[in-house]
């Protein structure tokens, strides 16, 4: 089966559709001299890994991501290695390890606290040989619904997606195994997807979205025939698992690159698959303005090592879609907090539906939202009461965020900023003299709050009322 499949792929006669120019995987061997990676710069733990596998017999390379980022002279986010050592014939070798995944197997070595990936090489699984013999293995539109077969290297580098993602490197040999012809398109800046990019993309629509963000991310241009078919396969991301769909989306807006990707996505058609309403909030002008500051002030944040809570950047996506249900409920004579209360479920209900933002999110999303109206109250105890709040922070970052989209005034956002600048005599100073009762009139009681009490729109919608009429 595997004979096959190779004379397939690597004959030009074969009629699997991968273009002429890379339907034979010629290996090239860069020697150190030519690429310049020392085996010192690789993690200690993967190189222990390589090691210890090769001194048990197998080969094992550094491969992806790590190989890529060296040859780019940036520094790797994580080492990958790739082994023809079955996961279990990997397990044995090191202790601290376990197999994980049930359908693509793969071994987390851990090493003191760092844990590298291990996968054995994977061969395609075959396809068009026959029309029977393909159901099993994709569905209705050509996604792989199974890339777990085991292969030979040629076939690990073939199945990967773009050609500077399959390069091996091995650290003894102080090596690069290319079968694609990675190595010039790395130093062409080209991204270059590995077969026929029609087939590529609809066997995993997910590829779409790795082009987009890795050429952001690596400053690379999409070379004309692997970004041509784009546009029209977007649908394509609808039958993606949601879940793999969030986990790349993720990947894309913590990229440190968030900004140029969302543009470029946009550019290409491909943001009406992601989030539902995404493709609605970037075509808002508020909207874009308010997303357009925040990406931008995301991206600073990765790049200075600041956290970025995934919560907080959804919370910004879905803001605009948030902000216009909850004015149309007021117009409709719904109290201000329980308009935003209902907003808040009913547009976190949408992506539930389609399962875009898994509920663990939903806490730290709906406390950012509903303490955006105490921003505007600034009298009494209550910014004093607001700044104790365990996520203030957040919901703080993203109220300036709100003043510089237009959205509020920036007045309010400088008093903040004073406010949380000065000691509390200042504070005090700075609240705005109360109105007293006027004299004969009974002052009416009101039941003071036992507690902080944003999630309860029935106790606060009274005070908010005022505030935003
Ligand atoms: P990053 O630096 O963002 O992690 P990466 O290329 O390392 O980028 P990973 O998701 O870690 O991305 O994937 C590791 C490697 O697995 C890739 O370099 C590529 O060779 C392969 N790969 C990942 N996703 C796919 C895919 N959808 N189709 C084919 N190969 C893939
Ligand atoms: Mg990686």
């Amino acid at each position: 089966m595997i004979r096959k499949f190779l004379r397939k792929v690597f004959s030009r006669k074969a009629p699997v559709a991968i273009p002429v120019s890379q339907s034979i995987a010629k290996l090239s061997i860069i020697p150190f001299k030519h690429h310049g990676i020392r085996r010192s710069q690789i993690s200690p733990c993967a190189l222990k890994i390589t090691t210890s596998l090769q001194q048990a017999g197998f080969s094992a390379y550094i491969v992806g991501g790590a190989a890529r980022d060296l040859l780019l002279g940036l520094i790797p986010k994580d080492f990958d290695v790739a082994t023809n050592a079955t996961p279990e014939e990997v397990h044995h070798i090191f202790r601290r390890s376990r197999i994980i995944g049930r359908r693509f197997r793969l071994v987390h070595v851990m090493c003191g606290s760092e844990t590298v990936e291990v996968s054995t090489f994977r061969g395609h699984s075959p396809v068009d040989e026959n029309e029977d013999a393909s159901i099993s293995f994709t569905d209705q539109h050509g996604r792989l619904l199974r890339d777990n077969v085991f292969g030979s290297q040629e076939e690990d580098a073939v199945r990967r997606d773009f050609t500077i993602n399959a390069l091996f490197y091995d650290p003894s040999k102080e090596e690069i195994l290319d079968y694609l012809s990675g190595y010039e398109d790395i130093k062409a800046k080209k991204l270059r997807i590995i077969g026929e990019p029609i087939q590529r993309y609809r066997e995993d629509p997910i590829r779409m979205l790795r082009a987009v963000r890795l050429a952001s991310k690596l400053n690379m241009q999409i070379e004309a025939e692997t970004a041509k078919p784009i546009g029209d396969l977007a649908p394509l991301l609808q039958n993606v698992p949601p879940s793999r769909l969030f986990d790349e989306m993720l990947k894309l807006l913590l990229s440190g690159h968030s900004l140029p990707c969302v543009i470029d996505l946009r550019a290409r058609g491909l943001h009406h698959g992601l989030l539902p309403m995404l493709d609605i909030i970037l075509e808002q002008s508020l909207g874009e303005r308010f997303i357009t500051i925040a990406l931008r002030n995301t991206d600073e944040r990765i790049k200075q090592n600041k956290p970025v809570s995934p919560g907080f950047l959804f919370a910004i996506l879905l803001w605009h879609e948030v902000l216009s249900t909850w004015h149309s409920l007021q117009a409709s004579g719904e109290k201000p907090m329980l308009a935003l209360f209902r907003a808040m479920d009913e547009i976190l209900a949408l992506q539930h539906k389609k399962l875009a933002i898994p509920r663990r999110f939903d806490a730290v999303i709906q406390e950012i939202w509903a303490m955006q109206p105490r921003f505007e109250i600034r009298t009494g105890r209550k910014p004093f009461r607001l700044i104790t709040h365990p996520r203030f922070r957040a919901a703080y970052d993203f109220m300036l965020l709100r003043c510089e989209s237009g959205e509020l005034s920036m007045e309010l956002g400088e008093w903040w900023k004073t406010f949380l600048a000065v000691d509390n005599e200042k504070r005090e100073a700075m609240l705005p003299k109360q109105v007293l009762p006027k004299k004969g009139k009974r002052k009416r009681t009101r039941k003071k709050p036992s507690s902080d009490q944003t999630h309860h729109p029935e106790n606060s919608s009274g005070n908010i009322a005022t505030d935003h009429e």
